[in-house]
């Protein structure tokens, strides 16, 4: 058997016709750039989320550096303010602080969950603390209560990375009782629709997601040169916006999402169900777990995960990659090198944040999406139970 990690090709392939017919659709229009296919992605995707506003761009490090920049213009946050964010995220997340002259603050991850650690977070906040940027990093929900209640108590913005999350739900209800899904539950969220995302566009784009009116029209000028009436610039803004064709491409796969994460989920329960080799740790699932019942096919409906990266973690990892390269199963790494020790982040290669660094050094992404079949994660299971670590 040959698994790839993940077929791009085969995604598109699920809805091909309808990714053609809507890619027709734009080009015919001769409206390429904010026309039709952008409002009603925008539309349809907040009522997704479930927030008043979504603003397309260009990609999701710009809609993370697009909400920073708005609140700077806002008032809300000054250059050399601090910005708390997990240590082991995507280094997109820390991008979009620092090239706002924004201070990262990096905290360490809890062990079983890789979320960031509620607990580290009050000892990390200074007078200069105006943000906590969760991640919700391998699709899995990051919000706590009491992260939201030390932003209450503190002042401070809590901001969404959603980039890996699409779709996933947040232990906490709305008035009517139902669950808030990640991207609505901060005051503003970013989310990315890279390719290989769990809603992916052919191409780059993203968007930001608010309740707050005020934000929602800043980071929309922002993008569009700082600009929200032709020819005049309020700001010096830039230019980051969602093409009409990636916009109309969305909106059809959006039509499938919560049933591709609901496969995406029936893997992941399969993973936990049968994949058992004492030399493998799979990352803890109680936090996930709806407060429903499981169903008859081992589904928690409300699971707060969308396994957009299955990880698992394991002491000799390279050597467990080579082996199921030799069983046909490709992998990745979610990430090989931690942030904090990138060249590019010089002043923090001293720093020493052993959980970041074990997680970087143990980490290996199996298959998990949406085109895989019943016998191709089968296969995954058993090639990981023989797995036999080195002595
Ligand atoms: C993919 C990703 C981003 C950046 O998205 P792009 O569209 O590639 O710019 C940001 N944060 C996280 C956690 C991501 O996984």
């Amino acid at each position: 058997m040959n698994i790839p990690y993940l077929s791009l090709k085969s995604v598109t392939a699920m809805h091909m016709d309808e990714i053609i017919n809507a890619v027709d659709g734009v080009a015919r229009s001769g409206w390429y750039l904010q026309g039709k296919a952008n409002a009603t992605f925008e539309r349809d995707y907040a009522a997704f989320i479930g927030t008043r506003h979504c603003i397309g761009c260009g990609n999701g490090l710009d809609a993370l550096t697009l909400i920073f920049r708005a609140y700077k213009e806002m008032g809300a946050m000054q250059e050399g303010d601090e910005v708390i964010v997990p240590a082991n995220t995507y280094i997109a997340s820390i991008l979009s602080i620092t090239e706002n002259r924004l201070t990262p603050v990096l905290v360490e991850p809890n062990p079983d969950t890789l979320q960031i650690d509620e607990s580290r977070i009050e000892q990390a906040i200074t007078s200069r603390t105006r943000a906590i940027l969760i991640v919700h990093l391998y699709g899995r929900n990051a919000w706590t209560p009491r992260i939201e209640t030390i932003c209450q108590e503190r002042q401070l913005k809590l901001i969404e990375d959603n980039a890996q999350a699409h779709g996933c739900f947040a232990p906490k209800k709305d008035a009517n009782g139902n669950l808030f899904r990640t991207g609505a539950i901060g005051d503003a969220a970013a989310h990315s629709f890279y390719p290989g995302k769990n809603l992916g566009a052919l191409g780059d784009a993203g968007a930001i997601t608010t309740n707050d009116t005020e934000l929602a029209s800043f980071v929309r000028s922002m993008g569009n040169y700082g600009s929200s009436k032709k020819y005049e610039f309020r700001y010096e803004g830039k230019n980051s916006r969602l093409d009409e064709l990636q916009a109309a491409v969305l909106s059809v796969k959006l039509k499938y999402l919560d049933m591709d994460n609901l496969r995406r989920k029936a893997i992941a329960s399969f993973y936990y169900a049968n994949i058992n080799n004492a030399a493998i740790e799979l990352p803890g699932r109680s936090q996930w777990a709806a407060a429903k019942p499981v169903d008859a096919n081992g589904l928690t409906h409300g699971e707060r995960c969308v396994y957009h990266i299955f990880p698992v973690l394991c002491a000799q990892r390279d050597h467990l990659r080579r082996h199921l390269a030799s069983c046909g199963i490709d992998t990745m790494i979610h990430y090989p090198i931690p942030p904090h020790q990138q060249a590019c982040f010089k002043a923090w290669n001293h720093l020493s944040l052993p959980i970041t660094e074990r997680i970087h050094a143990s980490e290996l992404s199996i298959p998990c999406n949406p085109t895989m079949t019943d016998e191709e994660a089968a296969w995954v299971c058993q090639s990981i139970n023989s797995f036999q670590p080195a002595t």
